[in-house]
């Protein structure tokens, strides 16, 4: 029997592309390397919230996976006890099930200190590694530059006996943090700097979220990944490319050992347009209350999106699209936006919704009457069938759907222009009603009664329809307009002596107070998804109470109008 038959090559899921790590697995089920097993992990550190970025990593280590019949760790790597936390630990479980995967195991890097600290004594026995005397800043001194080779600790060539008997006192607590450190003793001439005698071990008097106050020396993360990765027999252990010069440490330490023998691949970390991936600096904006928190819905995080309104279906047909590589880019945040419009244009209901309203009055529509239109729930999904919505004397429209006088262009209401009410009647204006500063405060019209459902019996088109509430009827709601975070395409672009936070963008919130909805939606719960016909997705924001809705703009419906307007300018 040939080997292709014991592990027969699997149909390629059809929408995703192939890349190098997946042809890379194919490769080693051809070979039948591993008995034909691919085993992921994703890893992430406990250090703060989950962002688009790690959707890719986790779309990549479960999806590849999950394709080639084999399974995903979930490993928190929780190797630094100084900024972790189990309301992080918490999130970063609920964000890889909203996201569609479920982990094999749900394991921890802390759960193998004792496995790692076992593994640094062979080590030392080896003669591959020493107790340093050396403060960080003289390590960091004698580590060399890439032009230069490092210089040896005087440290380095202590005996195995001296060492064995220094890091057990490490670990028993006689020396003070940062006193001492445990090294790899590899090569401090190697043109590599992560070759250069990099250290394992350092003392750190931390209580850690699991091990408590057992340890007050810690694996350092070169140290305990590749050792993690092979203690679960991880077959394909992919990371983002800043991972690519530790990667013959990595080889180093499974080789020395002679462990199980993990393999590294690297990839391309995600990097959006006016979007910030780096826990640390979402972490600063949620500190120093930049944004509401982690799940501010204009936060990058898996939290702030789904808050938002984002799919999980469009985040992962996403991160199929744009493929995986080996060089670093930047993607158009426009591109994210454009595949959470395509889903939700196919799954969410419409409703009609004016956001700045403006008083409408059909003078010839009989007072006190109400009707019922028939109202199409989705376009793309017939199956999602009608609605009633109720039409009466005075509606709601938008401000900016009306003009006094028009400009050049301008095909919607304005004196004596006739327009379709979606669902409606065809409605001309006649007249205005100002306030004291010369606002228009109400437009008066006359409906056409034989245009009921918004066809004339004469054939007689309208350029334009709009969409309206009726007032009597109207639910009252809160709307949060989102614009970009940050007003630079490159949030890190900043004059000397700034930081990022010189980049956000003063009007990325804008709120709504007295929005007028169709009430139809007074049964909404928070995470329903909407389209407000001719404004954009709208998501129920979990701030909804029984009194109050509140929603937020997932995602605008392409604005040609914005264009025309440019264009004329
Ligand atoms: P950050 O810089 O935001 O803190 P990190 O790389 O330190 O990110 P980890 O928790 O260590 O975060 O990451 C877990 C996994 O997610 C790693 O394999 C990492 O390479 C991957 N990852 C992190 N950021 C991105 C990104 N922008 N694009 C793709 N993968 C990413
Ligand atoms: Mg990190």
């Amino acid at each position: 029997m040939s080997i292709s038959k014991i592990n027969p090559e699997p149909a390629p899921a059809a929408p995703t592309q192939s890349n190098f790590i997946r042809d890379h697995m194919i490769e080693d089920l051809k070979t039948n390397k591993h008995g034909g097993r691919i085993w992921t992990r994703f890893p992430p550190e406990p250090n703060g919230y989950l962002h688009i970025g790690h959707a890719k990593a986790i779309c990549l280590d479960f999806g590849l996976a999950d394709e080639f019949g084999g399974g995903t760790n979930l490993r928190f790597d929780d190797t630094n006890p100084e900024k972790e936390e189990t309301e992080y630990v918490e999130s970063i479980q609920e964000d890889v099930r909203w996201l569609g995967f479920e982990w094999e195991n749900l394991l921890y890097a802390s759960d193998y200190f004792d496995q790692l600290y076992e593994w640094a004594v062979q080590l030392i026995k080896k003669g591959k590694a020493y107790v340093d005397d050396l403060s960080a800043d003289e390590i960091r001194q004698y580590r060399g530059t890439l032009t230069e080779p490092g210089k040896e600790s005087p440290h380095r060539n202590r005996s195995v006996e001296e060492n064995l008997d220094l890091f057990a006192r490490m670990k028993a607590g006689e020396f003070p943090d940062g006193s001492r450190c445990l090294r790899a003793k590899i090569d401090m001439a190697s043109p590599n700097l992560n070759m250069r005698d990099p250290v394992m071990y350092r003392i750190l008097r931390k209580p850690h979220h699991r091990t408590g106050d057992k340890w007050c020396i810690y694996p350092l993360y070169d140290y305990a990944h590749g050792q993690s990765d092979s203690l679960e027999q991880i077959t394909h252990s992919m990371c983002t490319l800043e991972f690519e010069d530790h990667r013959p440490l990595y080889n180093w330490f499974i080789k020395e050992l002679d462990i199980f023998p993990s393999q590294q691949f690297e990839f391309d970390r995600l990097s959006l347009t006016y979007t910030l991936l780096s826990k640390r600096k979402l972490l600063q904006l949620v500190r120093d209350r930049h944004v509401r928190g982690w799940d501010d819905p204009r936060m990058p995080t898996i939290s702030g999106i789904r808050r938002r309104g984002y799919t999980p279906e469009a985040l992962r047909t996403f991160v199929a699209n744009i493929g995986v590589s080996k060089t670093q880019g930047t993607l158009e945040l426009a591109m994210l936006e454009h595949f959470v419009r395509d889903d939700l244009n196919e799954r969410a209901l419409r409703v009609m919704a004016v956001l700045k309203p403006l008083k409408l009055v059909i003078d010839n529509y009989p007072e006190g009457q109400a009707e019922e239109m028939d109202a199409i729930n989705n376009p793309e999904n017939p199956s999602a069938g009608t609605r009633k919505v109720p039409f009466s004397r005075v509606l709601y429209i938008e401000q900016d759907d009306f003009r006094e006088v028009p400009p050049k262009g301008y095909f919607r209401l304005s004196p004596g222009k006739e327009v379709r009410l979606r669902y409606g009647y065809f409605v001309t204006a006649q007249s205005v009603v100002k306030n004291a500063q010369g606002e228009v405060v109400e437009v008066h019209a006359t409906y056409d009664p034989g245009t009921r459902g918004g066809n004339a019996p004469d054939g007689r088109k309208v350029k334009s329809t709009i969409h309206w509430v009726s007032a009597a009827h109207a639910m009252d709601a809160e709307v949060r307009l989102y614009d970009n975070l940050f007003s630079n395409p490159n949030p890190n672009d900043v004059p000397e002596g700034k930081d990022f936070t010189a980049n956000l963008n003063p009007n990325s919130l804008e709120i709504v107070a007295n929005a007028k909805l169709e009430p139809s939606l007074k049964n909404a719960r928070a995470g329903d998804r909407f389209q407000f016909e001719r404004l954009g997705y709208f998501c129920v924001d979990p701030d909804t109470t029984p009194e109050k809705l509140v929603f937020n703009r997932t995602v605008a419906l392409k604005d040609t109008w914005t264009k025309v307007e440019k264009k004329n300018a």
